[in-house]
């Protein structure tokens, strides 16, 4: 696995680092870690490595586009490996937990705008929000009711 990580770092003009080499292993064991898991994981490999260093590896990364960094409103931005791929999220309201959705109908962008305003559209991000399978077996059907009630409120409001 390294060797192929050394090669993609080479590949986008990325000198090969320690740092960097933690930093993707992680992302590839923990797909759509935040920040901070990530800084704590990879200080557990590397326990001289700060949190500045790890946040500059992040950002190497994703501006060479090894990697790719999503931000679910209102939660903290996700990095991950997968990019170029246009695949989108399924994010649980409740606990937060988010899973790859491939590309929602055809080919990238998957949406069409109604009105392009001439912009050349090349990517759509999308998430996807509700209640993952475990949180759904884990809530009381009344306060599945009062999630639904609020949603109602919240469309008439
Ligand atoms: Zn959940
Ligand atoms: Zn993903």
């Amino acid at each position: 696995m390294e060797a192929t990580w050394q090669e993609q770092l080479r590949t986008v003009g990325l000198r090969v680092t320690r740092p960097r080499l933690s930093v993707l292993q992680v992302l590839a064991e923990r797909p759509h870690a935040d920040v901070d898991t990530i800084v704590t994981a990879a200080r557990a490999v590397h326990p001289t490595l700060s949190p500045q260093a790890v946040y500059g590896v992040l950002q190497a990364l994703v501006s060479s586009g090894l990697a790719r960094r999503i931000e679910p409103a209102g939660a903290p931005a996700l990095f991950e490996l997968r990019v170029g791929d246009n695949h989108h999220h399924l994010v649980c309201r409740s606990c937060g937990a988010v899973a790859d959705v491939d590309c929602a109908v055809g080919a990238a962008p998957c949406l069409t705008p109604s009105d392009t305003a001439g912009f050349v559209v090349d990517e759509a991000e999308v998430v996807f929000w509700g209640l993952c399978r475990q949180c759904r077996v884990e809530t009381p059907a009344e306060t599945a009711q009062v999630l639904q009630h609020d949603n109602r409120g919240g469309t008439i409001a």
